[in-house]
């Protein structure tokens, strides 16, 4: 699927990649509703039909990957929130036996994600995948979504990397995009990244359903 010969840089994505987007939905959809109805006397219903609406006109702003943000427009302590449930953030299958290999390799690797710090630093510590990435970018750093072109020009001119050897997974199209017009070369989606739903159907990119498919050649 991938020449590993050609790739000198690896971007990894991190919620929906690397690990388990079931913490995210349960977190969004299910926990925040639930919280927000108890503080204001909705039902889980309402909260929801209340909240769908917000979050959806928020989705590609940095500010929808952003605690403090939901903290304050939600009047809720967002990362305590998520430290409550943490138990439930999980590494996707053979994920490791990737990192293992890829960091063993002379390639560069780096965790580049839309995650705020407090996020990140969450998963880190419930996960310990730190150790295998030369660095670890999370967007806010530079002030521009992975979506945002800017974002791109500001990590190439940090990590001065190749675009024309470096591959960036990612479970996000509109990300891929992004990275694509950039000048990205090599592009992997994944059609599995959270595992209590179905594999989805993706079309605009190779797609992998988990990362046995890219242990060849590695
Ligand atoms: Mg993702």
């Amino acid at each position: 699927m991938i020449d590993w010969t050609k790739v000198d840089t690896v971007l990894l994505d991190m919620d929906g990649t690397l690990l388990d987007l079931n913490f995210d939905n349960h977190f969004w959809k299910e926990f925040v509703p639930l919280k927000f109805a108890k503080k204001n006397g909705l039902t889980i219903d309402a909260a929801k039909q209340q909240l769908e609406p917000r979050f959806k006109s928020m989705e590609g702003k940095l500010e929808w990957y952003c605690l403090d943000y939901w903290s304050e427009a939600l009047e809720l302590d967002i990362a305590g929130l998520k430290a409550e449930i943490a138990g439930l953030i999980s590494v996707l299958p053979h994920v490791m036996e990737f990192l293992e290999k890829v960091h063993q390799s002379p390639k560069k690797v780096y965790l580049v994600t839309n995650a705020h710090r407090d996020s990140l630093d969450l998963k880190m510590e419930k996960t310990c995948l730190q150790g295998f990435f030369d660095g670890i970018i999370s967007s806010h750093d530079f002030g521009y979504p992975k979506e945002h072109a800017e974002f791109w020009r500001l990590l190439q001119q940090q990590q001065g990397f190749e675009k024309q050897t470096a591959l960036m997974i990612d479970d996000s199209l509109a990300v891929l995009d992004s990275a694509r017009q950039f000048g990205i070369a090599y592009l992997l989606s994944v059609s599995r990244p959270d595992t209590q739903q179905a594999k989805k159907d993706i079309t605009r990119y190779l797609a992998i359903e988990d990362f046995r498919e890219l242990m060849a050649g590695l």
